[in-house]
């Protein structure tokens, strides 16, 4: 097998920069990369909400959060409140971290259950470190105390997903990436191998490599175009399809969360950067026109807007096959789901980090290439499992998406795990999936779904112990939170202007 020496990164979006700077920081010695991207073309650039994962890339790159926050209009992110979705009115929180606490062997879970059928617990998010901060406008860093309620708060950003290229590309040719300015016309493939060989750009240049890495976006110019893998359409589960998006001015306080508000056929983001407000609706054409979909976000916007609305189209779904031959697809070229749960960036992250550990150097082995699709299959399925959840289980009656979402066949993975937590409170992460335990259970939750029982051995402990337990827990989160900076004084801290 050959050493593989030149890597070409098509696009420069958040995936393509993304990918430069990881690989530049980890092989940047060892390997030639050049990045293309073409200014005419342009980004997506709205990738504004991330999770907790994020904070561990920007690690492996040696990136200071305090610069970070300055040079991305940052700021922290401890969750997302959902309104409307489980029913009119409601909300809740899917907030990082842990809610509650072990006691003995049982989950947390099964206390607030068997609490909850006594009516002496009301809210899960009562417990919930991550929540009480973000509804208080608090933030630290805390430090992690083993073995109690303080397990830290688990947090992640809103970013200008524009300036983050910015900042990495910086990072990127530190570490020595080219980067090549130019439209691409032609891709050049191997009769044989069917590898392919070179990029043609518009001025006939030709740049050669080993490996590809297509970070062309919705385009798919590699993994698409030129080798032919399919996508599947998961529109039967998620009909959303379109997005308008609008920058507003900033009003009040910055929240230290994102905000998902359910409309009729679909649902509206809010996320606050130092400068500005990212705003978007996300909806089914289905269900609603373009034009009656811009309206419902321009009334429910809380500042005034700043740019005018924008329309992207997408299909949600992904690549039968994320790496083929030579050429691994990562962003949305990969596949796309909605933003609901941040997961965008995530994914991009979770696929160079996977081509990092398999990397072909010494040449193209097909294991290589079956591991990292089987990775990447099982994780864009266990997110898109977890999405669907958020449309299934609602109880609205005032709109027939949300009707027809209930009503519809989920996959039996998401079915199966639905029905557990229905009969018995249980829930369990599966290999290595994305989503823990909590994030499910604050979900299934939030949107209604009541387990008819609770774990027996949550019975253990006497009333007037859990009484104690659970009154405990709220002190101690209650007593943390008021000691905390509020998420103003921290990103001044930082240096940041707001
Ligand atoms: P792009 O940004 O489209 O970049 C493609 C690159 O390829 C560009 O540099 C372009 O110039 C280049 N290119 C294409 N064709 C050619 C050519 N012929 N020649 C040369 N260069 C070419 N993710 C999150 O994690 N959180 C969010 O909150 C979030 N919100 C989103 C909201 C919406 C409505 C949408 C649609 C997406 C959202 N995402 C979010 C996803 C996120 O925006 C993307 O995952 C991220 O921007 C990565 O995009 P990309 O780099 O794959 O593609």
């Amino acid at each position: 097998m050959q050493r593989i020496s030149k890597v070409v990164i098509v696009g420069g979006g958040t995936a393509g920069w993304m990918s430069a700077a990881l690989l530049g920081r980890t092989f940047g010695r060892t390997l030639d990369i050049t990045l293309v991207e073409s200014d005419e073309i342009g980004t997506v650039g709205v990738g504004e909400a991330t999770i907790p994962p994020i904070l561990v890339y920007n690690q492996a790159l040696g990136i200071d959060e305090a610069e970070f926050l300055r040079e991305t209009r940052g700021t922290i992110k401890l969750g997302i409140e959902f309104q409307n979705w489980g029913t009119l009115g409601h909300r809740y929180m899917h907030a990082f971290g842990d809610v509650g606490h072990y006691h003995g062997l049982s989950p947390f879970v099964h206390y607030f259950l068997r609490a909850k059928a006594a009516g002496l617990a009301d809210r899960l998010g009562d417990y919930s470190l991550g929540e009480r901060a973000a509804y208080a406008g608090r933030f630290g860093h805390l430090p992690r105390v083993p073995n109690t309620p303080l397990a830290g708060l688990n947090y992640a950003y809103h970013f200008d997903a524009g300036l983050y290229a910015r900042y990495l590309r910086r990072i990127a040719e530190g570490h020595g990436v080219t980067r090549q300015e130019g439209l691409i016309q032609s891709v050049e493939r191997d009769g044989e191998s069917g590898h392919v060989q070179s990029v043609v750009l518009a001025d006939g240049s030709r740049i050669e490599g080993e490996l590809f890495l297509d970070c062309s976006g919705f385009r798919a110019l590699l993994i698409g175009e030129a080798m032919g893998v399919d996508c599947q359409d998961w529109t039967h589960w998620l009909p959303a399809d379109r997005a308008w998006a609008v920058p507003t001015e900033n009003v009040g306080e910055p929240r230290p969360y994102t905000q998902s508000i359910a409309h009729q056929a679909g649902w509206q983001w809010r996320i606050p950067l130092q400068h500005r407000t990212g705003n978007g609706h996300v909806f089914a054409s289905a269900f609603m026109g373009e034009d009656e979909a811009r309206d419902v976000l321009l009334a429910n916007l809380e500042g005034k807007p700043i740019a005018e609305p924008r329309l992207l189209k997408f299909t949600t779904g992904r690549r039968e096959r994320f790496w083929e031959k030579n050429v691994v697809s990562i962003g949305l070229s990969s596949g796309f789901l909605e933003p609901l749960e941040s997961t965008s960036i995530h994914l991009i992250q979770s696929a160079v980090v996977k081509l990092s550990t398999l990397f072909p150097d010494a040449g193209f082995d097909p294991a290589y290439a079956d591991e990292f699709n089987r990775q990447m299959t099982a994780e864009f399925d266990g997110v898109r499992d977890f999405i669907i959840l958020h449309y299934h289980a609602n109880q609205r009656t005032d709109a027939p998406m949300w009707t027809a979402c209930r009503e519809m066949a989920v996959p039996d993975s998401l079915k199966d795990r639905i029905d557990l937590f229905r009969d018995t409170g249980r829930i369990f992460r599966h290999g290595r999936e994305l989503f823990h335990e909590v994030g499910w259970l604050q979900v299934m939750l939030g949107q209604g779904i009541e387990p008819r029982r609770y774990d027996h051995m949550a019975d253990a402990l006497p009333q007037a112990e859990l009484d104690a337990f659970l009154a405990n827990l709220k002190t101690v989160m209650a007593g943390t939170v008021s000691r905390l900076p509020t998420h103003r004084q921290f990103l001044e801290g930082t240096g940041a202007k707001l």
